[in-house]
C-alpha cells in the first residue's frame, strides 16, 4: 500500500520516505554543516555544503528542492525608518544574500545630476569641483516613473530628464558676510529649462524638449523632485560673487557610477550564536560578564547565594572574541558561533527610495537576471 501511494509520484520522495533511510544527520556534522564555529585564532566550517551527495553515505539527501527552500524561507523586519531598515533573512545561500546586496549597491537605478550647464560662476569653487559636487547631491525623485536616457537617443524629455536650476548672488556691499550655497537652493523647473543655448543641436546646449510639464505626473503633486537633503554645502559666496546653473538629472545605476547607488551601504552579517558549554559561576560568572563590551551576558541568581551566567543577548555579539581569550578554559566554557543561513540584513537608503522598496527592486532585478540566463541557455 505504501508503494502505491508513491506508484505516480516522485521516486525521491518514496526513497527519502523510507523508514531505513534517517532523514536528519547526527548533531555534531549538522553543527558543522549549519553552523561556523569561530574559534580564538580562525573561523572553521565557513563554508557551505552545496554537494548533492554529500552525505550520501549516511543517507540524508542534501539536495537543494525548491519545496524545502519555500518552506523554510523566511523575512522578517525588525526595524524600518524612513532611511534604513534592518530585516533577517533567514533559510537563503550566502551567495543569494550577497547578490542582494550587490544590486543594490550597482544595479538598482536611481536619478542623479549628469549635466550641469554653468551660466555663471564667479565663486571661488572651480566649474568642475562644483559640478562633482552637484553630481553627489541625492535627487528624491522615483526612477521608476522614468526611462534610461539612451532609450531617447540624445533627446532629452519629460521622461528622461528632471531640470533644476541654481540662482545665488552675495550683495556686494561692505561688510557683507559669506554666504554659503546649500543644496535647498536647487528649484525644480517641471516645463524642462529655461537657460537659452546657442545652438540648437543635441547636447550643445541645455535645451530640454518638454511635450507637458512634469506638474502633471500624479506622483509629483504631492511629492515633487527635490534633493533630499536640502543643507549640504555646494558653495560658499563673497560678497558680489555669484553662481547661476542649470542641472539636468538622469536615470542610471551605481554601476555606471557611485553617484546613481540607491544605497549609503547595504550590508549583512550572519546571526550570532554564543552558547555556554558548562556552568559559568560566581566570580567567573562576573569575569564573564564584565569581558564583554557588548553586554552579551548576563547574571542569575540562582538562590543559596549562588549566582550562574546566562547569554542575554546574543545577536548583540560582534565577534570580538574577548570572552573566549585568557586562556584555553575559557574556549572550553563558552561556543561563538554564526547560523550559516541566517543574515541580519542593514541597507541605508541615500534617499532616491524608502529603504524597502529599495529591497524590493533588488529582488525584481535578480529575477530578471535569472529569466535572462534561463532565456540564453534555452
Ligand atoms: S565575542 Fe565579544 S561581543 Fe561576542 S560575546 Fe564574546 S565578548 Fe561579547
Amino acid at each position: 500500500m505504501e508503494e502505491n501511494k508513491y506508484k505516480n509520484g516522485d521516486a525521491l520522495d518514496y526513497i527519502m520516505n523510507l523508514s531505513s533511510v534517517p532523514s536528519k544527520l547526527p548533531e555534531k556534522l549538522e553543527l558543522l554543516r549549519t553552523r561556523v564555529l569561530c574559534n580564538n585564532d580562525a573561523p572553521q566550517h565557513t563554508d557551505t555544503i552545496q554537494y548533492s551527495g554529500a552525505y550520501a553515505a549516511l543517507g540524508v539527501d542534501n539536495s537543494l528542492r525548491l519545496d524545502n527552500f519555500c518552506e523554510n524561507f523566511k523575512v522578517e523586519v525588525n526595524k524600518l525608518t524612513e532611511e534604513t531598515i534592518e530585516f533577517d533573512m533567514i533559510g537563503i545561500d550566502p551567495a543569494l544574500a550577497n547578490a542582494f546586496r550587490r544590486i543594490l549597491i550597482a544595479d538598482v537605478p536611481t536619478m542623479a545630476i549628469e549635466r550641469v550647464y554653468i551660466a555663471n560662476n564667479t565663486s571661488l569653487i572651480q566649474d568642475e569641483v562644483l559640478a562633482h559636487r552637484l553630481g553627489l547631491v541625492p535627487i528624491n525623485a522615483d526612477p521608476r516613473l522614468f526611462e534610461y536616457p539612451e532609450n531617447a537617443g540624445d533627446e532629452k524629455n519629460e521622461k528622461n530628464t528632471i531640470v533644476f536650476k541654481l540662482h545665488v548672488r552675495c550683495p556686494n556691499k561692505v561688510g557683507q558676510p559669506r554666504i554659503t550655497v546649500k543644496s535647498g537652493e536647487l528649484k525644480w523647473l517641471p516645463n524642462g529649462s529655461e537657460l537659452l543655448g546657442e545652438n540648437k543641436k543635441p547636447n550643445a546646449g541645455s535645451q530640454t524638449s518638454f511635450s507637458c510639464s512634469q506638474d502633471s505626473i500624479p506622483q509629483f503633486s504631492d511629492n515633487p523632485p527635490r534633493p533630499q537633503y536640502s543643507d549640504i554645502i555646494l558653495a560658499k559666496l563673497g560678497a558680489g560673487q555669484e553662481i547661476e546653473l542649470e542641472v539636468h538629472a538622469v536615470k542610471g545605476i551605481g554601476k555606471t557610477h557611485a553617484k546613481w547607488s540607491p544605497v549609503a551601504t547595504a550590508w549583512y552579517r550572519m546571526l550570532p550564536e554564543v552558547v555556554l558549554l558548562k556552568d559559568v559561576e560566581d566570580e567567573l560568572a562576573e569575569e564573564l560578564k564584565n569581558k564583554c563590551p557588548q553586554n552579551v551576558f548576563d547574571i542569575e541568581d540562582f538562590g543559596y547565594g549562588k549566582r550562574r551566567a546566562t547569554v542575554k543577548n546574543p545577536r548583540d555579539c560582534t565577534l570580538c572574541r574577548e570572552c573566549i581569550r585568557g586562556g584555553k578554559d575559557w574556549e572550553d566554557r563558552v561556543a561563538l558561533r554564526r547560523v550559516k543561513d541566517h543574515f541580519i540584513f542593514t541597507i541605508e537608503s541615500t534617499g532616491a527610495l524608502p529603504p524597502e522598496a529599495l529591497f524590493t527592486e533588488a529582488v525584481k532585478i535578480l529575477e530578471e537576471k535569472c529569466e535572462r540566463v534561463i532565456t540564453e541557455l534555452s
